[in-house]
């Protein structure tokens, strides 16, 4: 019998990936493009749509049409980054402009006016977010209103909106199909968590016309099929998640106070709450984790804007590093204790301080501080702050924070051991690093071997999750938590004053 394979597509920030999958969720074959990102002002990101739908399709094609028949292809799952708004011509197919990203902040000023209003408690109660631009509701608003003739034409009926996810479900299918999932609903600020329904009064309050949205569907589901002229074989999608939705899955965090952290530019902490909704006092935010059968599970989710992205900082501006992993050497040599802080808060601080306007610093330097120190100070900077998460995450939930849980990571700083040890001490957990570490293509394939029933339950993905190293923490409670104090009070120094 012919192998067969499920084919994750993996469509991300910087570039768009597909591979396959056998069904035993090992990877055989990938194929990767990076894409251009548009910055037309200060602060503002686009992406050309019509762009990374071309890439996607010769991905598919190009790995498709290196096995024996396209027959070999059960199955296409797809995950994206998250809350990047495409606003299209139902008829053409044609983007009426460029997406913008969910990092562009053109709709900062919106989103002020909004909170001032007085309206964050109760949209924070329906949708689990803040009002903050990097979420996709006001991106639409902004589209409609700012091309000619948009708004109007949303009106009556002739645009549709939707995240990536839903840009490629259309054109894979033909236009046949206008869907997302409830993962990607849950990042819009359109979409109430607790009732699964778009929310008429967010569209109004938004401006959002309720005939531009998607239809919402589970996370493994029928999301149609991609046609036989499209990808040169008939091919079911069957499984969607945003990108840090499908890592959970693929770390297979589907217990209550199971957890993943995926460190690559940025920092993602997902928290599985099970079927509860925690309203998050320490801005962290609610968000569906995924939607099976029907069932909702949650999360609450932390991000951190500079992870990876501190090292590469350290690389390329401040030239002290050759490479990324040079930073484990240097790190090794440093001085322990040295008191030197790397605030690494170069486009403001993400959670739990969502404090845009917060600059970085480099504190405690003394004239035995060196390039090790710095190098040092930086990877320690990615530990302390996921500390902050998990004392947020900690504050939201009490005792129901399970104490010891261990933290799964991947992304690409985990190669680094010696902060992942640093991690582990900082945080008092384990840290557990997995053997497959691409987990975001990895859960979009689960959720498409799960809808063809390849995959029973996901209690047999549980069972595949291999480790590679657990790393136990080392540290006295004592000294990690005098340290973590003194991160707190360098983060302090760099607040803004608004904050
Ligand atoms: P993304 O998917 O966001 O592009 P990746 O998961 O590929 O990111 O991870 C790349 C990031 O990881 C870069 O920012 C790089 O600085 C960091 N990185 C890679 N290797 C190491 C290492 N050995 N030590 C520290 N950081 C690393």
């Amino acid at each position: 019998m012919a192998q067969k394979y499920i084919l994750a597509i993996d469509q991300g920030t910087t570039s768009s990936r597909a591979i396959l999958y056998d069904l035993d969720g090992r990877p055989c074959q990938s194929a990767q493009r990076e894409f251009p990102q548009v910055f037309p002002k200060e602060g503002w990101v686009e992406h050309d749509a019509r762009h990374i739908w071309q890439d996607v399709r010769d991905l598919c094609r190009e790995l498709i049409g290196g096995l024996g028949s396209g027959d070999e292809v059960v199955g296409i799952g797809i995950t994206n980054q998250r809350e990047t708004t495409v606003v299209w011509d139902r008829k053409t197919g044609e983007p009426i402009a460029n997406a913008i990203v969910w990092q562009d902040r053109r709709t900062a000023d919106r989103c002020q006016t909004l909170q001032e209003a007085g309206h964050q408690s109760w949209v924070q109660e329906r949708t689990g977010l803040l009002l903050d631009p990097y979420f996709s509701g006001t991106k639409v608003a902004w589209l409609l209103d700012h091309v000619e003739g948009a708004r109007v034409r949303a009106e009556a009926g002739e645009l549709a909106f939707g995240t990536i996810d839903s840009w490629l479900i259309w054109n894979l299918t033909g236009g046949k199909v206008h869907a997302t999932d409830a993962t990607n609903a849950s990042r819009t600020l359109l979409y109430n968590i607790a009732d699964g329904r778009w929310d008429e009064e967010l569209a109004d309050l938004l401006e959002v016309p309720m005939g531009v949205l998607p239809e919402v569907r589970n996370c493994a589901d029928d999301f149609g099929v991609a046609a036989d002229d499209v990808l040169g074989a008939n091919i079911p999608i069957c499984g969607v998640a945003g990108d840090q939705q499908a890592a959970t899955i693929g770390q297979t965090c589907f217990a209550p106070g199971m957890m993943k952290s995926t460190y690559g530019t940025g920092c993602f902490a997902l928290l599985n709450t099970g079927g509860t909704q925690v309203i998050s006092t320490n801005k962290l935010l609610t968000t569906i984790a995924y939607q099976i059968g029907g069932d909702v599970t949650y999360a609450l989710e932390g991000s951190i804007f500079m992870a990876g992205a501190t090292i590469q900082w350290v690389r390329d501006k401040l030239g002290i590093l050759k490479s990324a992993s040079e930073s484990q050497a240097l790190a090794e040599a440093a001085a322990a204790d040295s008191g030197v802080f790397l605030v690494p808060a170069f486009t403001g601080l993400g959670a739990p301080y969502w404090d845009p306007h917060a600059r970085g610093a480099l504190i405690g330097m003394t004239r035995d501080t060196g390039i090790p120190e710095i190098a040092r100070a930086a990877l320690e900077s990615v530990s302390y702050q996921t500390r902050d998460l998990m004392e947020a995450m900690m504050a939201d939930l009490g005792e129901a924070f399970p104490a010891q849980a261990p933290l799964r990571v991947d992304g690409g700083m985990v190669a680094n051991d010696w902060f992942l040890q640093d991690l582990a001490n900082l945080l008092g957990r384990p840290v557990e690093r997995p053997k497959q570490q691409e987990t975001t293509a990895l859960g979009a394939a689960y959720l498409a071997g799960l809808q063809l029933g390849y995959f029973n339950s996901l209690e047999d993905l549980s069972s595949a999750w291999e480790m590679d190293r657990q790393f136990e923490p080392q540290e006295s409670s004592d000294h990690r938590d005098r340290r973590y104090e003194r991160w707190r009070v360098a983060v302090a120094r760099v607040l803004s004053d608004k904050n």
